[in-house]
Parts: structure tokens; C-alpha cells; sequence
């Protein structure tokens, strides 16, 4: 099949998707906007594996932008669902899994005798997590301030939407249309590793912070890490002037270790104790299923033990909630060496190839999250990361995904590993790869 032929089926889905839907998708990353061409509608996944509505298969590096953290359709976690499903959708009342899934969490989440998550509540969405943690935070400090760093996602809720990141930065837009001039307000953007801009905005709003929220590492303007001891600093500035720290794992959180990247850093030697954390992606295990979790006393002020309000129809939905336990518990220190092996196998035939076609590049990394950056050196903050030749990845993407890989389709977005890519998966992105540097070279 000639690629012009071969993009038929999806060209017609896209066209009928965009009539009955605003842009054809319902996350707009989606839609191939950063890259052109046309979205692969994707009808079924395996392994490391996703086959499009043309009956063409992918080795797939999105795993649902990161849930797939086994693999897709793994044996065990649908097995798990299937049994739940066997036993009802959702009841509206407390279920015992939810409760299993909560100690789960905590009980992942610790590492160097610290142990940061002593109560969780679980949600729907990582957007949700992070939108309630920000309420509880103001709810307990009684302060209306908010710390985020320019080009970190924390999901859609009005106060985060400042510079956030890959969507955006995606679509080049500053913001969203339709979040008040006040909300803005109320959310201070500064600078990702600049120590320097965290103290000056304390030393200026210090007794009105709230809370600072950071993702746990940057991986939504492209993987940007914290430079070392920038979130311990972040604890300890927030802990100095009375606000709280917010630590955004719902990308990171169980991805890159098992106790998400603060356990990584932990275990690296870095001491800090956030006081809220979010969770989501990879505990839904490709279910809706997210958490926010932290200190006992500072959850207690949720309602109904407290008043700050929080509240969803599914939330701890069962059939989440046995999907997201099978995952955990399948997701064991093995998995996470392999993840770390098969992403240093991609990284290095990616450097490679780029190498061999000269072009000029760096791969940025957090554990077992990368991706290309076409800047000599990785950014360390959203300003260098937009500095880029950032057009020299719809070429490389496009020839990836006529070879058969299916690469996130912005280059601000993380490339995504799971257990079940195997040396044929490998295989198949090396042979790829050549071709694919070449395009970017003429890019
Ligand atoms: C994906 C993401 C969110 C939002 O989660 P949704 O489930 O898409 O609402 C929040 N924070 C980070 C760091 C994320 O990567």
C-alpha cells in the first residue's frame, strides 16, 4: 500500500470526527496540529503494539501518554477488570478495593524512612487531583497564592493553565481564553531550576503563598529534570514562609520507579517530605483513575472530616480501581529495571542515528522518560526548550510512523516505554531510526 492510500481509512475517520467533534479529538494533542498530516484512529492495542482503523500496526511510544506502563491489554490487569466488570460498573457507595488501592499508594510511596503519603483520596482525572490539592492547600494555609513554573502541565482547572507546557506550547498560546484576568492573577509563573526567581517571589509575596506546585520532573515541555536539590529547595522555601509543596507525580508518579520520581531522588540521596502529592496515568492502569495523597492532617481538612469540598460521581470507580491494583501490583522492581533498560536501548540507537546524520541534538531524561531535543544541550527551563529547531521533528515523526512507530506527535512531549517492548520492538525502531535522522537533517 502506498502511504497516500494507506492514510484513506483515517483521513475519512478524521473528517467525520471533525464534524461532530470540535478539531476531531477530545485532547487536543491529539490531532496531529504540531506535526500536520493525518491522526492514525487507533481500533486495538497489544503489547508493545497499537493497530489503526487500516489494519497497520504500530511499536507504540505514547502507551496512552503513560498508563500503559506493562504494556497494552496486559493479561493480568484485564483480567482484573473483566472480573470487575462481571460484578457491576459502579455502585455510588464505598467498595473494599478502594481502601487496598489507598494503603497501596502509601505504601509505594516511601523511601529513605520517609513515608509522605498518609491518606489518599482518589479521583477521576489527573486534572482533578491537582485542582483539589491547590483548593486544600488554600483551605488549610487560608492564603490565595499559587507558585507554578512556566512550561509544567498540571492539567486543565482554570489556575493552571499559566504557561503550561506541551498542549500549549503545542498550539503557541500563552494561556487559555476563558480563565478571568483574577484567576490568572492569583497563579505566579516563574522560571523551572531558577532558585534565584523562587526566593524573589517569596521575598514579595512570601505571607499570601499558598502553596508551590511543581511536577515532580518537568516531562510536559519535553523531559526537563530538576537540577539537583531544586525540589528539596522547593520543600524547604515553601516549609520557610508557611506554604505548602505540591508535588505533581501523575506523569511521573509509579512511571519511573515504584515510588514515583521523589522516590527515585530519594533514593539518589535528596531528603524532602512534599506535603501533597498527585497521581494519575499509570494508577488508572488505562482506566480514569487518579489520587491525590499526603500528610494525615492536612487530607483531614477534605470533606467531609473537613471544609474544604471535594466530591465525584465515580470516583474510586470499581472497575478503575481493580484496574489500577492489578497494575501496581504486576509493576515490580524487575519491570522498572526493564523500563530503564529498553529506555537506554532507544536512547542510544536514537543518538545514534542522529549522530550518523548530523544533526545536531541532545536527549533529555528523567529515569526511564526522554526524548530528542534538537538544541546541542537539554534546556533547563520552558524559555530554552522553545529555542529549539523544533521543526525538524514533523519530518523525523512522519518518517517514524511510515516505518511502523508511532512516536508522541509534538516535540515537547516525552516518549513512553513499557514492559512488553521487546527486542523485536527494539528492532523495529533501530531500522527506523536511519531514515527517520536523515528527514530531520533536511528539516
Ligand atoms: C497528564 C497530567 C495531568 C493531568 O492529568 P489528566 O488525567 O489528563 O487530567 C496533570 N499533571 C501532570 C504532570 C500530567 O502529566
Amino acid at each position: 500500500m502506498s502511504a497516500a492510500e494507506g492514510t484513506t481509512r483515517n483521513a475519512e475517520l478524521f473528517d467525520r470526527a471533525r464534524a461532530a467533534i470540535p478539531g476531531g479529538v477530545n485532547s487536543p494533542v491529539r490531532g496531529f496540529g504540531s506535526v500536520g498530516g493525518t491522526p492514525r484512529f487507533l481500533e486495538r492495542a497489544e503489547g508493545p503494539h497499537v493497530w489503526d482503523a487500516e489494519g497497520s500496526r504500530y511499536v507504540d511510544l505514547v502507551a496512552s501518554w503513560g498508563p500503559a506502563l506493562l504494556g497494552h491489554a496486559e493479561p493480568s490487569v484485564l483480567e482484573a477488570v473483566h472480573a470487575a466488570v462481571s460484578r457491576g460498573l459502579s455502585f455510588g457507595a464505598s467498595t473494599p478495593g478502594e481502601t487496598e488501592l489507598a494503603e497501596l499508594i502509601a505504601e509505594r510511596v516511601r523511601a529513605g524512612g520517609l513515608a509522605p503519603v498518609e491518606r489518599v483520596r482518589l479521583v477521576s482525572t489527573g486534572t482533578e487531583a491537582t485542582m483539589t490539592a491547590i483548593r486544600l492547600a488554600r483551605g488549610a494555609t487560608g492564603r490565595d497564592l499559587l507558585v507554578k513554573f512556566a512550561g509544567h502541565y498540571h492539567g486543565h482547572s482554570d489556575s493552571l493553565l499559566a504557561e503550561a507546557g506541551s498542549g500549549l506550547a503545542t498550539l503557541a498560546l500563552p494561556g487559555s481564553a476563558g480563565v478571568t484576568a483574577a484567576t490568572a492573577a492569583q497563579t505566579l509563573v516563574v522560571p523551572y531550576n531558577d532558585r534565584a526567581a523562587v526566593e524573589a517571589v517569596f521575598a514579595e509575596h512570601g505571607e499570601r503563598i499558598a502553596a508551590i506546585i511543581t511536577e515532580a520532573s518537568a516531562a510536559n515541555m519535553g523531559v526537563v529534570p530538576p537540577e539537583p536539590g531544586f525540589n528539596a529547595f522547593l520543600a524547604e522555601t515553601a516549609h520557610r514562609h508557611g506554604a505548602l509543596l505540591i508535588l505533581d507525580e501523575v506523569l511521573t508518579g509509579f512511571r519511573v520507579h515504584p515510588a514515583g520520581f521523589w522516590g527515585l531522588q530519594v533514593e539518589g540521596g535528596e531528603r524532602f517530605v512534599p506535603d501533597l502529592m498527585t497521581f494519575g496515568k499509570v494508577i488508572g492502569g488505562g482506566l480514569p483513575l487518579a489520587a491525590l495523597g499526603g500528610r494525615a492532617d492536612l487530607m483531614a481538612q477534605l470533606a467531609p472530616t473537613g471544609p474544604v469540598y471535594q466530591a465525584g460521581t465515580l470516583s474510586g470507580n470499581p472497575v478503575a480501581v481493580a484496574a489500577g491494583l492489578a497494575t501496581l501490583r504486576a509493576a515490580t522492581p524487575e519491570v522498572y529495571a526493564r523500563l530503564n533498560r529498553t529506555a537506554d536501548a532507544i536512547v542510544a540507537a536514537t543518538g545514534e542515528a542522529l549522530h550518523a546524520a548530523g544533526v545536531e541534538h541532545s536527549i533529555s531524561r528523567a529515569g526511564n522518560l526522554f526524548n530528542v531535543v534538537f538544541a546541542p544541550r537539554s534546556p533547563r527551563d520552558y524559555a530554552e526548550a522553545k529555542t529549539q529547531r523544533a521543526e525538524r521533528y514533523a519530518p523525523f515523526f512522519h518518517a517514524m510512523l511510515d516505518a511502523g512507530v508511532s512516536l508522541p506527535p509534538s516535540v515537547f512531549e516525552a516518549w513512553f516505554v513499557t514492559a512488553a517492548h521487546d527486542e523485536a520492538a527494539l528492532d523495529q525502531i533501530r531500522a527506523a531510526l536511519p531514515l527517520a535522522a536523515r528527514a530531520a537533517a533536511a528539516g
